[in-house]
């Protein structure tokens, strides 16, 4: 076990991290009903991005694999062990063992993705680990509806837990949206199958023998590490799983959406990208605090956040007061050894994503002009914060998710025709307005087509509030009550009392 005060204390050069990293026994295999189990194959040759060393092959699980998993849930399920069980106090009790894994769970999804360790440890994992907690003690404020009907019958509206939920998660934030979609699954009294993303599955791993340990019976929660084409299309097209939770990309949503249409008509919930505005107007006088707020927001883990606002919106008349802000601001986020503890940016998840950035930038060189000009990080898979400004606003530069740390600008003349640009893409994840003016935020909340929108802010977090989207960012509500919407199913009773 990593001491948590491996972050406390002088012990936390990139050496002593290394070595704290070569110690952990590394859990790879498939975890289904309860027990670890061996598969014929596993994912070969991946390497860590934070320095290249070889990552100990994960379980890839075939379609066999994940029906094996699934009857696992189904059982458990049917046998209603889990609903009789006091869910409360065991994820509870999951949530303080996470708590005292923390240090070795930031380890392992540093090593697997390349953000900083420091991220992980003080921000990331403490979410997750908050996600889970928040849905164990705020279950009970779910309530069922009664109403009077004519002639002395009753109505009532029950929630019930769906049945067997698959989860489908990617691997920027690996145990966050876990746990937004695991915390209100279970609590609601649902078995779980789970596929994390091939690039991000030690931590989960590491979780599902931590919540047999504090109570979970087994079949309640698997996990069936693999590649997406294989294991998470045989979950999504399982004709006994009842509902998918997915967060990831459009484009892998609906091809979901497609399984699910073909199946068994399981409820799908989608999460997706975003390619979010950030829009500066000409009644905006902070515009220093606005630059730093959209350099946190965009830069922070490489451009890895699916609701980082990646399209700044200025309107031309504060366009030359803000842009030297924001590029002096863009230099706070250059990239360092994710193993170094009082490093705040790592690098991007892997060489394909590199290469994808690299597409991108190149594009960018040829139509637009380049603001920023920091030196080449050190690990070649990081990349520099960069600011291209006179973007075509129906360039790929402008309307695709690049999912690292690229800016795209685009000038507006008026506060109307911002308010089109920002709604000039298929995304309609989050949006941002500074703006000194009452009337421009309220037109903004209005016009604006994004599940989140804010206010001379950008990227606020609580777990009472819902996170979701809109348009080709998805439909679905992770966080808040809303959340176990999505894992429960409403049956309307009637009853006369009897004479
Ligand atoms: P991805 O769509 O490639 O993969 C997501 C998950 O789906 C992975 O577990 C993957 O293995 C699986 N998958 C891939 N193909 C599949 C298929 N055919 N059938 C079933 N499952 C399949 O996305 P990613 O690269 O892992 O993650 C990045 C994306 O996630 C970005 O678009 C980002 O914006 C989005 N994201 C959204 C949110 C949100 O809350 N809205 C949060 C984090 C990330």
């Amino acid at each position: 076990m990593i001491p948590i005060s491996l972050f406390e204390t002088a012990h936390s050069s990139v050496e002593f991290v290394s070595r704290a990293i070569s110690a952990l026994r590394i859990e790879k295999r498939a975890f289904i009903d309860g027990q670890y189990c061996d598969t014929e194959l596993s994912i070969e040759g991946k390497c860590s991005p934070v320095d290249g060393q070889a990552i100990p092959g994960v379980a890839s699980c075939d379609a066999a694999m994940v029906g094996r998993a699934v009857a696992a849930a189904r059982r458990s399920y049917d046998l209603g062990v889990w609903r009789r069980c006091d869910r409360r106090s065991i994820l509870l009790r999951l949530a303080d063992s996470m708590q005292g894994m923390r240090g070795e769970l930031a380890l392992l999804d540093c090593l697997e993705t390349g953000r900083a360790l420091q991220n992980y440890y003080y921000d990331s994992i403490p979410k997750a680990i908050d996600a889970l907690r928040w849905f164990a003690e705020n279950y009970v404020r779910l309530r069922d509806e009664s109403l009077s009907a004519p002639s002395g019958v009753v109505a009532r509206i029950v929630r019930q837990p769906i049945g067997v939920a698959g989860l489908i998660t990617p691997w920027n934030d690996p145990l966050v949206p876990v746990m937004w979609k695991l915390g209100a699954a279970l609590m609601m009294g649902n078995s779980v199958v789970l596929k994390p993303s091939e690039y991000s599955s030690l931590s989960v791993l590491r979780v599902a023998q931590l919540a047999m340990e504090a109570g979970v019976p087994a079949g309640v929660l698997n996990v069936v590490p693999g590649l997406g084409a294989i294991a998470g299309a045989a979950l999504a097209q399982h004709p006994d799983v009842d509902v998918i939770g997915f967060t990831g990309s459009s484009e892998t949503a609906g091809q979901i959406l497609q399984f699910s249409g073909r199946t068994n008509l399981k409820r799908v919930e989608a999460e997706c990208g975003g390619k979010s505005a950030f829009l500066v107007t000409g009644r905006c006088q902070r515009l220093r605090e606005a630059a730093e707020c959209l350099a946190e927001n965009l830069f922070y883990n490489q451009g890895q956040i699916c609701s980082a606002p990646s399209r700044l919106i200025i309107e031309r008349s504060v366009r030359s007061q803000f842009l030297p802000l924001l590029v002096s601001a863009a230099g706070g986020y250059l990239p360092g050894h994710a193993f170094d503890v009082s490093c705040r940016i790592g690098s991007l998840v892997s060489r394909r994503q590199r290469e994808r950035v690299q597409s991108y930038l190149d594009e960018g060189a040829r139509t637009a002009t380049q603001l920023t000009a920091f030196s080449a990080p050190l690990n070649p898979l990081a990349v520099a914060p960069v600011i291209f400004d006179e973007v075509d606003p129906g360039s790929r530069l402008a309307q695709e998710e690049i999912f690292g740390p690229v800016l795209a600008v685009l000038t507006a003349d008026t506060f109307e025709q911002a308010i089109v640009l920002a709604n000039g893409t298929r995304f309609g994840l989050a949006a941002g307005v500074w703006t000194d003016c009452e009337d421009e935020a309220t037109r903004a909340v209005a016009e604006l087509r994004a599940g989140i929108v804010h206010i001379n802010c950008y990227g606020e977090d609580t777990m009472e509030a819902p996170f979701g989207g809109m348009k080709a960012s998805g439909f679905g509500k992770d966080k808040s009550l809303l959340a176990f919407d999505g894992y429960s199913l409403l049956k309307t009773t009637w009853q006369r009392s009897l004479p």
